[in-house]
């Protein structure tokens, strides 16, 4: 007997390629934002909390910030504090500039929820206008846990086939327009991000992937890592999430895509 869609992905957990409430884990952990303002108690108690010091107080005037850009969805601080703080499961958007990750009342949310296929054929156009071929993307593991990789990996499958939209992934550095750079920067690949950068020719986007890569996230800045990849290569564009999901990823890619200038 022929099952339907949702009899085959019942248990919300299979690779979907949009966030549609009816098909999305109830669990998944997209993005914390704030029911309400904490009090002093409570601020202290959500700071301890959260393992990669994403939530801050705010001494002037008695709030909170969130850096989203630190957030590992670990959602410690909704069990501590759940009346203050709520998680939802449409994820934080990528943005330009660190400092637009953190949010001090209630982060950003993937408010425009347009779907993949929406954002994949806007690349596509964009793609063929500015460069009149394809986007060429290495991708760079600066020490990550492969979380990243996991869901860049899902880029290349049937279900996302990215390489439709014409982009795709090379081997080496000399052939790319885009850096996709996952990790915290270990120490150990310093020297490595920084000569792969230098090889990747000009114009060329470096896109940071995941908490790792635009703060250290769960590694944090230690003797063994550097607390973000733009400490050692200028970024274009920061993806947070702990790992971020394809559809999340290809908004990234648009948002970088839209910064490079026409290739003459
Ligand atoms: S979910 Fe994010 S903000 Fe909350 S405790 Fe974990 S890392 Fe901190
Ligand atoms: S952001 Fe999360 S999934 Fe990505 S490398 Fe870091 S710990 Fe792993």
């Amino acid at each position: 007997m022929k099952k339907s869609r949702k009899e085959i992905i019942g248990n919300g957990i299979e690779t979907i390629k949009d966030f549609d409430n009816s098909f999305t884990s109830k669990n998944y952990r997209g993005s914390v934002t704030f029911k309400t303002y904490p009090t002093n108690d409570q601020r202290k108690t959500l700071e301890d909390s959260c393992p990669t010091k994403a939530l801050f107080p705010i001494k002037e005037n008695a709030s909170m910030g969130l850096d989203n850009g630190k957030c590992i969805m670990c959602g410690y601080c909704n069990e501590v504090a759940s009346e203050i703080i709520e998680i939802h499961s449409k994820p934080a958007i990528p943005t330009r500039n660190r400092n637009q990750l953190i949010d001090y009342s209630s982060p950003q949310i993937f408010s425009t929820e347009k779907p993949y296929e929406q954002i994949g054929n806007e690349l596509k156009e964009k793609i063929q206008k500015m460069f009149g071929r394809s986007l060429a993307i290495r991708q760079v593991d600066a020490g990550s846990c492969n979380g990243c990789e996991i869901e860049i990996a899902a880029l290349n499958n049937p279900i996302y086939d990215i390489e439709r939209f014409g982009i795709h992934f090379v081997a080496s550095p000399r052939h790319a327009d885009v850096l996709l750079v996952t990790g915290p920067a270990s120490r150990n690949m310093e020297v490595a991000l920084l000569r792969t950068y230098e090889a990747t020719p000009d114009p060329k986007i470096v896109i940071a992937v995941g908490a790792c890569a635009c703060s250290g996230g769960i590694f944090g800045d230690t003797y063994a890592t550097t607390g973000g990849i733009d400490k050692i290569v200028p970024v274009d564009v920061y993806i947070p999430g702990c790992p971020p999901r394809p559809q999340v990823l290809l908004q990234g890619l648009l948002l970088a895509v839209n910064r490079m200038k026409k290739v003459e």
